[in-house]
């Protein structure tokens, strides 16, 4: 039955999506993997009702509050949500391992005292490491740390369910599901600390794999994605936000320069990857929508993606449309008959469960896809009609092919695609009124992020 409902689904996908009909002949891109699909069903958000429960019920994970009580406290949370990566691991065959990851933070705006930061990390290795080729990451977090109305104030209670129970509880499902399966990249699943101290604990981590060359494809930073209704009292159940950052520090001088008068300003790793995960999104999580938002994150605001972002990674963060001032850095209290705090009556798990589900699909496709194709170059020699691209061969056995897709400079999101088992290929679109990015695609059509090509002789 399978090999015919593929075919169904990818016929009604493409009935919808006429600027894709390239693709009909390979399927590749538009076509479900009933593996991912699964993935994607095995999330629930009744686990994640039930892990935002448990991480407030800890009163405040305050990064400076209690670490030895077992009851209250960051130090608590954090051994629970370490126990709880634990028990999945347990599940995972030896494939995944838990670790606390620590810095020593100096003393700082935010940070009275030196302080011992703790990311609590779970590693899911792929099942044959050695067989895969050089080692790929992908990460997801959310920061388990809390706060109320003051910042500094350890000792108030700050349930944090919203802010960023929600996240955390995201990162922490899908490290369940996705431990009892096997891919081809390793996966890092991370509830980060110091968030609100000011993203200390994703920059210590983030510049640990920088220092370490770490080959990190992609981040996605979950932070608030359980609110649905905003305090006029406006709801929003069937879309997410996705802020993606265009330049990154890296992007100065020449690398600059190149960018602008190419119109690559919106070809940077992080809006590269935004984009695919509205593709894959729309592939596995049809009835939601991924709004991108071209910019760091909100006014005001901040967010565990961005220390990624800054050191050349792909990073992006999901954050709910109708976030609820009344319910995010405030006090407990009620007032005016009004109840005001980051309770967990106020997350909608649902919808915190959609976003999970739209996490899963894009990390389980992205971890079992090929690596990006290398040294992708478009031919700008000579002038001419068409145009000309090429890439190295990927070593994976199970790579299928390459899809390149275009788009006009000013649209946002590809618009047309050509599948080829080459490394080669010259297509009918003109490089000067075009942009262009290639992936490669395994047999089960996984697709790898996109890669934008360099002008090559
Ligand atoms: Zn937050």
């Amino acid at each position: 039955m399978a090999p015919i409902r593929w075919v169904w689904f990818s016929t009604a996908l493409l009935f919808f999506c006429g600027a894709e009909r390239a693709i009909a002949q390979t399927g590749s891109v538009l076509e479900v993997n009933p593996t991912i699909r699964k993935i994607v069903a095995e999330v629930s958000s009744d686990n994640i009702r039930m892990l935002v429960d448990k991480l407030a019920s800890f009163g405040t994970r305050h990064t400076l509050s209690d670490t030895v009580s077992t009851t209250r406290g960051i130090g608590a949370a954090r051994r629970w949500i370490k126990s709880e990566f634990e028990k999945y691991a347990a599940a995972s065959g030896g494939r995944m391992k838990v670790a606390f990851h620590e810095a020593l933070i100096p003393a700082s705006r935010r940070i009275p005292h030196p302080t011992n930061l703790v990311n609590v990390v779970a590693t899911l290795n792929p099942k044959n490491a050695a067989a895969e080729g050089p080692k790929r990451f992908l990460v997801v977090g959310g920061h388990y740390d809390s706060r109320a109305a003051d910042v500094m104030d350890a000792a108030i209670d700050a349930p944090g369910a919203n802010d960023d129970g929600s996240g955390t509880a995201v990162t922490m499902e899908l490290a369940r599901v996705l431990s009892r399966h096997n891919f081809d990249a390793t996966i890092v699943f991370i509830a980060f600390a110091g968030e609100e101290q000011g993203l200390l604990g994703a920059t210590a981590w983030a510049e640990m794999a920088r220092a370490n060359g770490w080959n990190l494809e992609a981040m996605l930073n979950n932070d608030m994605v359980g609110s649905t209704r905003n305090g006029l009292g406006e709801e929003e159940t069937g879309a997410v936000r996705l802020y993606a950052e265009a330049l990154t520090p890296l992007d100065t001088g020449s690398v600059l320069r190149s960018r602008n008068s190419l119109g690559l300003e919106n070809d940077g790793l992080s809006r590269t990857l935004a984009r695919h995960i509205t593709e894959v999104g729309k592939k596995y999580v049809p009835d939601f929508d991924v709004r991108i938002i071209y910019r760091r994150d909100r006014f005001l605001r901040g967010g565990d993606h961005t220390p990624f972002h800054e050191r050349g990674f792909a990073a992006v963060r999901f954050v709910e449309v109708k976030e609820n001032y009344d319910h995010q850095h405030q006090n407990v209290r009620v007032e005016g008959g009004k109840q005001y705090g980051d309770l967990p009556q106020f997350v909608d798990y649902e919808y915190a469960g959609k976003i999970a589900k739209v996490n899963a699909a894009v990390v389980a496709s992205l971890a079992s896809a090929p690596a990006p194709p290398k040294n992708v170059g478009l031919v700008t020699s000579q002038l001419g009609y068409k145009s000309t691209l090429r890439w190295e061969k990927n070593p994976e056995l199970d790579v299928a092919g390459y899809v390149v897709r275009y788009r006009e400079t000013t649209s946002l999101v590809w618009q047309g695609s050509v599948f080829t088992a080459d490394t080669t290929i010259t297509v009918d679109q003109s490089k000067d009124d075009y942009l262009f990015g290639v992936q490669a695609v395994d047999r089960e059509g996984n697709v790898s992020l996109v890669i934008t090509p360099r002008p090559v002789q």
